[in-house]
Parts: structure tokens; sequence; C-alpha cells
């Protein structure tokens, strides 16, 4: 490795001290908090096996809903298998609030790109809540990405709102991450002119960032994914949704069937890594806080614009660097692959995917398929070529992945 990378390293290190301070105080948290639930809830062996068939009185699913929904905050929660993405998931607990003739309001732009043909916005997909008559309605954030707390006010009042979405992570937006507080501020103002409406964060890669979750400051419903943050790397997938017991239930009938709701659902996998990683999330995500956080220390040193900036706060897992040019965009996805501990030998190439209009490039060499919640980085290629880099189960192997992906865009 070029000795520039190595010695860059050492000053952006010292510079982050306080940083990373802050983030192991966060974890520290966050993990007691954690040790406290699975002390009380008396955590054992026992709960660890797998079940089949029915899979009715479930020990180990229901304990670790329990400790799940405990841990949000909240009443109950269902974390299934099930779930075959986040996506689902939150789908499935905005379908739980909503009837025909209902509208979803979206207070944070346009929800996430996947989301958009369970609305009915793209495709023509039978099952939308377009297809069930939901109708649809959107709050675009500001210039600046704030949420536009005056019109959300306005819009959430009408009597046939019964559901409005908050997106707490950037995703793949140039927008800025909300914090927990923001969302909680955004609760009480809908919650004020429409009562009967209810709250649904979608809480991808947000969870165990900050010591507080959306469910504690008014969120009716939380998803989100297994694969990233709450997984702590080890559970290989899924999804849950966590919130008020009445509409959790109503999530359960809309994934499994009216009268059955969350009763049943086996995994003859055992529920181990359940327990193991999610006890694991507060400390794998401070992981891949540092690590994220390395990569855009060093990049502003070499002149690059990076969003958020070293030294911001932070609200989730995501980074994003302009790199300018497709070749630079290139090389770095290639040096986070060439560093990563599966699929090290392979190249990535931009390639033409489903859903996108310009061709798109990725790098994931991850023990879970498509976890982001490991060192992962990708972008469009287009202008201003931008890498979105999350992930890193250890923040020594994060380190080595961002120094590759420099070294290899300085060369
Ligand atoms: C990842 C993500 C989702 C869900 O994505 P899946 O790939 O379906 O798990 C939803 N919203 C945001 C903001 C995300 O980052």
């Amino acid at each position: 490795m070029d000795k520039r990378v190595t010695e860059l390293a050492e000053k952006v290190e010292a510079k982050l001290k306080e940083k990373f301070a802050k983030i192991d105080r966060t974890a520290l948290t966050n993990t007691e908090r954690l040790l406290e639930i699975y002390r009380e809830n008396r955590v054992s062996a026992n709960m660890f096996a797998g079940t089949s068939g029915y899979g009715y009185d479930d020990l180990g699913r229901d304990t670790f809903e329990k400790i799940f929904a405990e841990a949000m905050g909240t009443e109950k929660a269902i974390v299934r298998n099930n779930f075959v993405n986040g996506t689902h998931a939150i789908a499935t607990a905005m379908f739980a609030c909503l009837r025909p003739g209902d509208i979803l309001l979206a207070a944070t732009g346009v929800p996430y790109d996947t989301l958009q043909s369970a609305i009915g916005l793209t495709g023509d997909y039978p099952g939308s809540m377009k297809y069930y008559g939901v109708g649809y309605d959107e709050v675009p954030l500001f210039e600046n990405g704030e949420p536009d707390l005056e019109t959300i006010k306005a819009k959430a009042a009408d009597k046939r709102v019964k559901c409005v979405e908050i997106q707490r992570s950037r995703g793949y937006a140039n927008r800025p991450t909300l914090s927990v507080q923001k969302i909680g501020e955004i609760c009480d103002i809908v919650h004020a002119v429409n009562p009967e409406a209810k709250v649904v964060v979608d809480n991808c890669y947000g969870e165990f960032v900050q010591e507080i979750e959306p469910t504690m400051v008014g969120a009716d419903l939380v998803a989100g994914s297994l694969i990233k943050n709450p997984g702590g790397g080890l559970i290989a997938t899924g999804g849950y949704v966590a919130g008020k017991a009445e509409l959790v239930d109503a999530a359960a009938m809309r994934l499994s069937v009216p009268g059955i709701g969350g009763e049943c659902g086996s995994y003859e996998g055992g529920y181990r890594l359940h327990f193991q990683g999610f006890m694991n999330a507060p400390h794998i995500v401070a992981q891949a806080l540092k690590t994220v956080i390395f990569c855009a220390g060093m990049l502003e040193e070499l002149g690059y614009k990076a969003s958020p900036a070293s030294g911001e706060e932070r609200y989730d897992i995501i980074q994003s660097v302009e790199l300018g040019k497709p070749e630079l965009l290139e090389k770095f996805c290639r040096g986070i692959q060439f560093a990563s501990p599966v699929d090290s030998y392979v190249t990535p190439i931009p390639w033409d995917m489903p859903g996108y209009e310009d061709q798109v490039i990725m790098a994931a060499g991850t023990f879970v398929q498509g976890a982001s919640i490991e060192l992962s980085c990708d972008g469009p290629m287009r202008e201003p070529y931008t890498a979105f880099m999350q992930g890193g189960l250890n923040y020594e192997l994060g380190k080595l992945g961002v120094m590759n992906a420099i070294d290899m865009l300085l060369k």
C-alpha cells in the first residue's frame, strides 16, 4: 500500500479520537440497556432451538420478539424470517394502518425506491395500495433536506389520512438523515391534528445509532431489515415490525393470514444467531459508524466532498462521497471489493440494473448475501459520481477496506 495512505490514516484517526469515544459511549449505553432486557427475560440456551411445522408456542421466537419490543421501548414486535426483506416489513406496517379510501401521507418526500411499487407509484402491480383504493399524498423535503413541518401539519389534518410515513435514513437520496428527536416532533404534530392517523417509521440503517428509537418518541410503528443494523451481522434474513400491540397484530395478520397472525411461523434453523446478533448490534453499529467516519475523514484530506462530513453529527450508518469522475468511482469500488474477506478476487463493473436509469456499480464481499451492515459500496454511473458506502462488521476490516479503496484511487 502507498505510504501516503498509511500516514494519512494515522493523521485522520488522531483527529477523530473524540468522535470515536462518543460512538463508544453510545454503544455502551445501548449494550447496557439490551443486557438488562436479556437478563430480565432470563434468556437461556433452550430458547435457541429451532422449531418446525406450524410453530405454535415457539419459545425462542416469542421471547426474541418480546426482547425486541422492549429494546424499541414499545409494546409488541413481530421479528420474522418470513419477511423477505425490509421493504416487505415496512409495506406490511403501512398496510396494517390503511383501508380502502384512506390516504397514505409520505411526510419526508417520496419513500425509498422499493416501496414505491408497493404504494402504486411505479409499476401497476396487483396488491399495491393503489390497487386496493388507498390514496397517496406527499410532503417534499425543503431544499436543505429538512422536513416541512407546516405543510405536514396542514396535510395530516385531512381526516382521510390514516397513515403518515417517515423515512429516518437518507437511504440513497441526497438528503440529511433525521434525528430521532426530529421524528418525535413530526409525530407530535401529526397526532395533535389527527389523532386517528398512525405514524410508521422506515427505521432502516438508524437502529442503535442513537440511544433512543422512534417508538420512544411517539411513532406508532417502526419497521426494518434484519440484515442491516439490528441483526448485528449474524441474522441471515428477515425483517421486523414493532410498536403499538393492536397495530403489530394487524401487521401480523397481513404478513400471514387473518385469524392466524403471529401465532404461526417456525424456523428450523434456530434462534441462537438472532439472540446473539441482536445483543451485538449496538457494538456492530459502532464499528460501522467508525468505518464510515474514517472514510469521510480520509477523503476530505484528499479534497473530496463527503456527506455527512467527518465532523458532523450522525444519525445513520450511510456515507456518501463525490468522486467526480467515472473512473474514480470504479477504482474506489474495486478497492473495497479487493479488501473484502469474501469474493475479494471479483472485479466490480458498472452494469444495467432493473429499476435504475443509469448503470450502477456495486462492491460487496459479504458473508450474508447483500447484507449492508457489512462493508459495501455502490453508486450510479452519473454526475457527480457519488459512492454510497455503509457497514463494516469490525473497524479493522472497515479501515483496511477504506485504505485499499483510497490506495486504488491514488494509483
Ligand atoms: C434498505 C432500506 C429499505 C429496505 O430495503 P430492503 O432491501 O428491502 O431490505 C427501506 N428503506 C430504506 C431507507 C433503506 O435503506
